[in-house]
């Protein structure tokens, strides 16, 4: 069996999900299982609907109404008629969002996010299943959350190997197209949980694990996994082929093009994942797979923006040692900070973070008790694997480099722009 994941970007609108069947009969649809996204930006569509509904403002249900009108356009321009019966099953869909937002209970945030956030998923696959069967290929609809199954941490879901390995053995037919949710599970409960957000590529690798597939392709906007993300470097290349080492390490620094869960699983079992460009889909792509090695050799950029580089000091020139850098590591992991690079000196300590659920502020005021705070806001982090002088050199162009540090295979620049 083959997995294939088309993420949002590829089934943004009407003319995106003919092209998904365009692909299809290019490359065969027996024996496949496809993972779908939510449509275009939904996802976050849906997350200023959460947003509106905890602030109770007046502007909730005119954001539903964005969502259910977006779909609306795309089902009217896929489907000659509305009486076909797709109509009333998104109709309903959207029904049960709105029984829930008039009904829930649970002030728990994570929960509740989940709850709505996931109907893009059970929506666009809702859609694209009717197409595909509409358009004659033979259809099976999953519910993701009857397969894999999670703990109940809402947002950021643990998958519980054991028994999604035993319900996906069980349930996923072969010789015909099987349709599901990326981004979903569900815990103990059957409540809805999410794998965190750009989630889809790992149930991709889930399912792929579960099945022994002979493969997993993501489809994407880009000709493959290149050696920069285009929209920032003009004259980023293709990577024909990767390893799972590299692929991991390159998810890892932040290139957005794989997400990083994805890899382990496959690289387990050793399942090729290739990464395709869903506009020319017979084109090769980037194969990644065990022992290949980077071709062509080329160094490799990441760049996160945004970041924070903050310097911790010692007041009492007192050195920073092991316990001080675990209570430091301890509490940005309570304060959800993401640590992207650490250096450390005899009396100071320094680490560039992504702060996601913008916490900073408060973990300031405790930290600056106990050291000397120093911080730069909106920096950028660049990373380059593989590095020359000659790419180095491209980073560091025109910026003030705040802080450099150099391993045997990869360069990491922090930056702001000058
Ligand atoms: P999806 O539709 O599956 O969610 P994404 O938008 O998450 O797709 O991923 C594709 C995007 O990843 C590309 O449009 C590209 O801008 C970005 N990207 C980041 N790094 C790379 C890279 N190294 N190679 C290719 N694309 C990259
Ligand atoms: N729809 C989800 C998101 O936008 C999951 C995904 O697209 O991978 O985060
Ligand atoms: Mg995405």
């Amino acid at each position: 069996m083959r997995v294939f994941k088309f993420g949002g970007a590829s089934v943004k609108d009407a003319e995106g999900i003919k092209n998904v069947y365009d692909v299809l009969q290019k490359v065969g649809y027996e024996d496949v299982l496809l993972v779908v996204s939510a449509m275009g930006k939904t996802t976050n569509a849906l997350e200023t609907v959460i947003k509106n509904y905890f602030d109770k403002s007046a502007e909730l249900n005119s954001s539903v109404q964005e969502v259910k009108k977006y779909h609306n356009q795309i089902l009217m321009d896929l489907f000659e008629e509305e009486k076909h019966e797709v109509f009333t099953a998104v109709n309903n869909q959207f029904s049960d969002l709105e029984y829930f937002l008039a009904h829930n209970k649970s002030p728990n945030y994570n929960f509740v996010y989940d709850q709505i956030v996931s109907y893009g998923e059970l929506i666009s696959t809702t859609i694209l299943s009717n197409f595909m069967s509409f358009m004659g290929i033979k259809t099976q609809w999953l519910d993701v959350r009857n397969f894999i199954k999670t703990d109940a941490t809402y947002r950021d879901a643990e998958v519980d190997w054991e028994l999604t390995q035993k319900n996906i053995a069980k349930n996923v037919k072969r010789k015909i197209l099987n349709i599901t949710q990326g981004f979903l599970g569900s815990d103990e409960n059957n409540f809805t949980t999410t794998l965190g957000r750009e989630g889809s590529d790992y149930t991709a690798a889930i399912f792929a694990y579960c099945l022994n597939a002979e493969s997993v392709t993501i489809w994407k906007d880009v000709p493959g996994v290149m050696n920069a993300d285009p929209r920032y470097f003009e004259n980023a290349s293709l990577l024909n082929q990767i390893s799972y080492r590299e692929a991991i390490e390159l998810a890892f620094y932040g290139a957005t093009v794989i997400h990083p869960k994805t890899l382990q699983p496959l690289q387990k079992k050793e399942i090729p994942l290739f990464v395709k460009s869903f506009i020319n889909p017979l084109l090769p792509g980037t194969r990644v797979a065990k022992g290949a090695d980077l071709e062509p050799y080329l160094p490799c950029f990441i760049v996160k923006r945004n970041q924070l580089l903050i310097s911790l000091s010692s007041i009492d020139f007192s050195f920073i040692m092991e316990e001080n850098i675990s209570e430091i590591f301890a509490l940005f992991h309570q304060f959800k900070i993401k640590v992207n690079l650490i250096q450390n000196s005899a009396i100071s300590f320094s680490v560039c973070v992504e702060d996601k659920f913008e916490n900073f502020k408060d973990l300031n005021a405790i930290l600056s008790k106990k050291f000397k705070v120093d911080f730069d806001e909106n920096v950028t982090l660049y990373t380059i694997r593989h590095f020359n002088d000659k790419a180095a050199q491209t980073v560091e162009e025109n910026k003030t480099v705040l802080l450099k540090q150099v391993s045997r295979e990869t360069m990491q620049v922090v930056t702001k722009e000058s």
